[in-house]
């Protein structure tokens, strides 16, 4: 025993005579706090004096392992074994130390030696350590995850309550199975009862790191308050930083890793990634070796190297790596599971589809997988519709109705993209549109439970949300689809070498400049976060996206990137946008790539900021919004309102309280004014409950409808995602007969929901009055989905519709009205006036 261990002991506690070392317990703790040395100190002590236990050579073979001294913790193996022949968990650990040094043959001995052991005196390994210890040796040797669970880890959780292995095994089990709601039901109580226990804390924030990501961070800082040198926790916590593109603090975690353990495989296999995105492929080669230093052949190395790079997006370097992995070891699961799912965002299917039905063979259990294949059955009933550029996918009935549409639109941003861009995307952009928000979410982020997505672009594949399930919150599907084709081109342009906000910023820039409905504005919540302050620095705009608490933060980082990406236009130009683009494909790095094109980043910053303000101060020149004594006041009458107005007479809210609570109580005509003033105020409010429509509202009740339409009108040239209004100023506009407006209106109604019948047959009889035929049957081809038992009926009226200009689809449709109606009259009578004209070839358009 050292000097310095037995004055700590002295100090710490009361010494019985004659026992001057630590118990087991007291290396346990060592263990747990991070103090790897002293507990290698103590434990090689201890086995010099002979104290009995296997306890002894495992402390002391962990704190190697965890110190990286990997060839000495398996002779200090090899040594317990010596005296522990009968030990389940040091041959477990023998087994670890093995692999940690390379040594597969000894690694597989280890296994078949437990089993020996276990086959001759099984009554032996009954307590709560030996039964998780053959847990993880029948894992290893290829046993059923979910046998394992009930067989092992669960009597060891059952019959040892008061112990945290089985709960820490058994969770950790449920982890690498993508099962995060099990884990976490298993490590909530278990936190509870073993607050003090790192390895559970940690297990726990990795199984709510989705769910809740508050909880979870705060996880993950106890763990590291009790042992500050908890390796997955750092690793967790490296891999936040590079997926931030905070790579100088991931470099400063990994420093840390690597300063307790020198052979980290994680570590190095970080600073690899760091190294590869930052485009130095010598330094990451030689972080790969480091990270392969003890075992060549470990493919958990190349696994780790390739899921980050794919979650950059570089899904065809990620992919690489993942096949490495699978050379060096052909049964390794999490790659093979990782590969289908990058080949699938490649758009190589066929081979994507393939190993994960393979691994799903092979793993009953692996949440992903199942998910995953059960997505498969739904795409296995999409059909795909194609044009020049795009092959998109969605179902059956809805390419039927909004199809054509999407291809049309989609086309058109292609034209615009690739010219503005001057880049030609690689063939076919495949889109997937999906109507079962469960399924989309399998297939963007491999789990059923994210929500709050509309559209994700992986580079080649598009996945969208149909507006079929958006029914609850209507928004523009159009605007969707043209966001998503923008990350395409630039995210093909980079080679997927751009930060997150730029591409971002991008696709939303192209929304507003394509249509200034679509994309994000400025708003009241925007402006008076800018005012206050609180925009992230262009430099450390990445981050925004990762630290974002909220959907209004994540909202804000959209619209914040979109408008650096505007700004920079603006002063710039696109030719400017697009060297930068150029730049970031060679590896130059997004800050210096700013910096060399729009003069200095300092200076781009400061301009950027200015520009912001200016925005925000113009958004609303003399209204004042939310404030502490505006939430405080809880203005519940029009006086109360009155009242509050006569100390603070701009505050936007309290008017537009007032004027809600004016109408409410039957006084439009003191409300109208109010709401003037309003519109006055903030001339692009385009809040879908904002003072355009309560005043729209107004003249409704007062049956004004010239001045209801011109209200909704207005309001409707600042929203595209406002079906509600849309609706009611298409009604009007038919009632005031405006055929033209009634199409146009049509137009953005099918945007947001193309399932609307009544819209339909409103833009068909429009189209009928001004002769518009390849409208009117395009929406009757929409509605032969959405109204079957019509059809009849609308199959005669696209007859009519083509009666001269494709008389062979004409009677092709009289034919299938007839099908539906046999004794259909008017039917009967075109197909005979069909028959007694000479056949006309179809007219070109
Ligand atoms: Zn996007």
């Amino acid at each position: 025993m050292t000097r310095v261990l037995l004055v700590s002991f002295i100090l710490l506690s009361a010494p019985t005579p004659g026992s001057a070392a630590e118990t087991v317990a007291d290396c346990q703790l060592m263990l747990q706090t991070g103090r790897y040395d002293d507990c290698l100190k103590a434990t090689t002590a201890a086995i010099a004096n002979r104290s009995y236990g296997e306890e002894w050579p495992i402390l002391k073979a962990q704190s190697e392992m965890a110190l990286g001294k990997y060839p000495e913790a398996l002779d200090s193996v090899a040594a317990g074994l010596e005296r522990y022949s009968w030990s389940v968990r040091l041959r477990l650990l023998e087994y670890e130390c093995a692999l940690a040094n390379g040594r597969r043959d000894q690694a597989a001995a280890a296994l078949i030696e437990t089993e020996r052991l276990v086959s001759t005196a099984s009554w032996r390994y009954t307590d709560a350590d030996d039964l998780v210890a053959l847990g993880h040796v029948a894992l290893a040797l290829g046993a059923d995850a979910k046998a394992v669970q009930e067989g092992f880890f669960e009597r060891a959780r059952k019959n040892y309550s008061n112990r945290p292995d089985g709960f820490l095994a058994a969770g950790r089990l449920a982890l690498t199975k993508g099962d995060v709601a099990f884990a976490a039901e298993l490590l909530t109580p278990a936190a509870k009862e073993f607050p003090g226990n790192p390895d559970i804390l940690f297990a726990l924030s990795e199984s709510l790191r989705t769910a809740d990501r508050e909880q979870a961070t705060t996880l993950l800082q106890k763990t590291l308050e009790i042992n500050p040198n908890h390796a997955p926790a750092l690793v967790q916590i490296a891999e936040q930083q590079i997926d931030g593109e905070d790579y100088e603090d991931a470099g400063t975690t990994i420093q840390k890793l690597l300063a307790v353990n020198p052979n980290h495989e994680e570590a190095h296999g970080l600073q690899s990634v760091i190294h590869h995105v930052r485009n130095d492929l010598d330094a990451a080669a030689a972080s790969r070796a480091a990270a392969l230093k003890y075992s060549t052949a470990n493919p958990k190395v190349d696994h780790l190297i390739g899921r980050k790079l794919s979650q950059k997006y570089r899904f065809t370097e990620g992919a690489a790596f993942q096949r490495k992995a699978l050379e060096a070891d052909p049964d390794f699961a999490a790659a093979k599971i990782q590969l289908a799912q990058d080949l699938l965002r490649l758009g190589q299917e066929q081979e994507g589809w393939a190993l994960a039905e393979q691994a799903h063979k092979a793993d009953g259990y692996d949440t992903t997988l199942f998910n995953l294949l059960k997505l498969k059955d739904s795409l296995g009933k999409f059909t795909t519709i194609s044009s020049e550029h795009f092959q998109v996918r969605m179902e059956r009935q809805e390419a039927a109705i909004y199809g054509p549409r999407v291809l049309e639109l989609l086309e058109q941003a292609w034209t615009e993209t690739t010219l503005r861009y001057e880049f030609t995307p690689e063939l076919p952009v495949v889109v997937e549109i999906y109507s079962q928000a469960e399924d989309f979410a399998v297939r963007t982020f491999g789990m059923p439970d994210v929500a709050g997505f509309l559209g994700v672009c992986f580079g080649k594949v598009i996945t969208a949300n149909s507006p079929a399930t958006r029914r609850d919150s209507p928004t523009n599907w159009e605007s969707v689809l043209w966001h998503e084709f923008c990350h395409v081109v630039t995210l093909q342009k980079t080679d997927n070498r751009m930060p997150r906000w730029l591409s971002e910023g991008i696709s939303v820039f192209e929304e507003r400049r394509t249509d200034r409905r679509w994309g994000q504005h400025m708003n009241a919540e925007f402006r008076d976060r800018i005012l206050a302050g609180k925009v992230t620095p262009v430099a450390e705009l990445s981050r925004a996206f990762l630290t974002a608490k909220s959907g209004a933060d994540m909202n804000f980082a959209y619209y914040e990137s979109s408008m650096v990406v505007e700004h920079l236009v603006t002063v710039h130009g696109l030719p400017a946008l697009n060297a930068i683009l150029t730049d970031l494909n060679t590896g130059v790095q997004i800050n210096d790539a700013l910096g060399r094109h729009t003069g200095t980043l300092d200076a781009f910053e400061e301009s950027f900021r200015t520009y912001l303000s200016e925005q925000a101060l113009t958004f609303a020149i003399g209204a004042e919004f939310t404030t502490e004594e505006f939430s405080a006041a809880e203005l519940t009458s029009a006086e109360k309102a009155q009242q509050f107005l006569e100390e603070h007479p701009a505050s936007f809210p309290a008017m537009l309280v007032q004027a809600s609570l004016l109408i409410q109580a039957g006084r439009p005509d003191e409300a109208e004014p109010v709401l003037e003033k309003l519109i006055e105020l903030v001339p692009d409010d385009d809040s879908t409950n904002g003072p355009r429509r309560l005043l729209a509202d107004i003249y409704r009740n007062r049956n004004q409808p010239e001045l209801e339409a011109a209200m909704l009108s207005e309001h409707l040239l600042r929203s595209a995602d406002d079906l509600e209004s849309a609706m009611r100023l298409h009604v009007l506009c038919e009632q005031q007969k405006q055929p033209e407006r009634v199409i146009e209106l049509g137009r953005a109604i099918f945007a947001i929901d193309p399932f609307q019948t009544e819209a339909l047959l409103r833009t068909v009889a429009a189209a009928e009055s001004l002769g518009q035929s390849d409208i009117a049957v395009s929406q009757l081809n929409s509605l032969l989905q959405l109204q079957p038992d019509d059809s009849a009926r609308l199959h005669f009226r696209i007859a009519t519709l083509l009666r001269t200009s494709d008389q062979p689809a004409s009677r092709r449709h009289v034919l299938l009205s007839l099908e539906q109606a046999p004794r259909f009259r008017d039917a009967h009578r075109l197909l005979l006036e069909l028959a007694n004209e000479p056949a006309k070839p179809p007219l070109e358009n």
